[in-house]
């Protein structure tokens, strides 16, 4: 999970070299139907191209039908999927289904600044695909055999009035509201995915090995990391360790409540009367 341009799809493809798994994209899927032409693609095209989401129906039947493709069966990483709570609880529906439990699901944490200036600069080579960054990343690398330079496209979806729509769309629909029903398994993890792109990958992997599976683990004594900064520390971690306080606070064995026996108060022993001595 993420805000458009906090680079989860540049991680996503560093875990798939990582641990051989396949990335999965619906960003991606879609702009493939869109590409080919496809009912689905005609569909999707507006609702893209206005910032807005396709609907929770189609989209797990595309998850559900790129899960049962066989390179799937090993373990895969979603990105940019679920986005909304109903899409999370049919993931949820789904994975029980195919005996596949989520391991961890991240949330990538970066200012708004930032991120516009990741998003205004972001351009893809229409021939091989590569993502570039005019402001960070500029074009470089070999392109697809027989051409020696690189055909830079902008997203339409990058352009400032999408990209507001997008971001608005994320905070509202996913960000709060898909963590929140996350935080509840345990499940969540934020990256600070502010700053260089190697980095961010290493805080990455480091949160992945912290704790795996359907508990958050203990904390480990680890080397000491670099502090997150006062504005990486989102709303959402909050909410997550608010969360996490309650469910511990409702899940904690009850004690047995002693009933309070009032006592009496002790009866204060009269002050012993000591005789003035007379002045005199
Ligand atoms: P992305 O490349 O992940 O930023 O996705 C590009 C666009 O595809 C989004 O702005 C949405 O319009 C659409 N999209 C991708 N994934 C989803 C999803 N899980 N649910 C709804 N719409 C999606």
């Amino acid at each position: 999970m993420g805000a458009p341009g906090s680079g989860k799809g540049t991680q996503a493809q560093r875990l798939e070299k990582q641990f051989g798994i396949p990335q999965i994209s619906t960003g991606d899927i879609l702009r493939k139907h869109l590409a080919e032409g496809t009912s689905l693609g005609l569909r999707a095209k507006e609702i893209m191209a206005s910032g807005g989401y396709v609907d929770d129906e189609t989209m797990l039947a595309i998850i559900r039908e790129r899960l049962s493709q066989p390179d799937a069966a090993k373990g895969f990483i979603l990105d940019g999927f679920p986005r909304t709570v109903a899409q999370a609880e049919g993931l949820s529906k789904l994975l029980t289904e195919l005996g596949t439990p989520l391991d961890a699901v991240v949330l990538f944490e970066v200012d708004t600044e930032q991120l516009v200036k990741r998003v205004s600069g972001r351009r893809t080579c229409e021939f091989c695909k590569k993502v570039f960054n005019v402001n960070f990343a500029p074009p470089g690398g070999e392109c697809v055999p027989g051409r020696t330079e690189h055909s830079l496209v902008q997203r339409p979806d990058d352009r400032e009035d999408t990209f507001k729509e997008r971001l608005r769309k994320y905070e509202e629909d996913t960000r709060r509201p898909v963590s929140r029903y996350y935080a509840y398994t345990g499940l969540m993890r934020t990256v600070d995915a502010d700053g260089e792109i190697d980095a961010i990958t290493q805080r990455l992997l480091d949160t992945l090995k912290a704790g795996s599976g359907a508990v958050a683990a203990p904390k480990k004594k680890r080397a000491p990391q670099r502090r997150a900064k006062p504005a990486a520390k989102s709303r959402a971690r909050k909410v997550v360790r608010r969360t996490v306080r309650k469910v511990a606070k409702k899940t904690a064995p009850k004690r047995k409540v002693k009933r309070k026996v009032a006592r009496k108060p002790a009866r204060r022993a009269r002050p012993t009367r000591t005789r003035r001595k007379s002045k005199r």
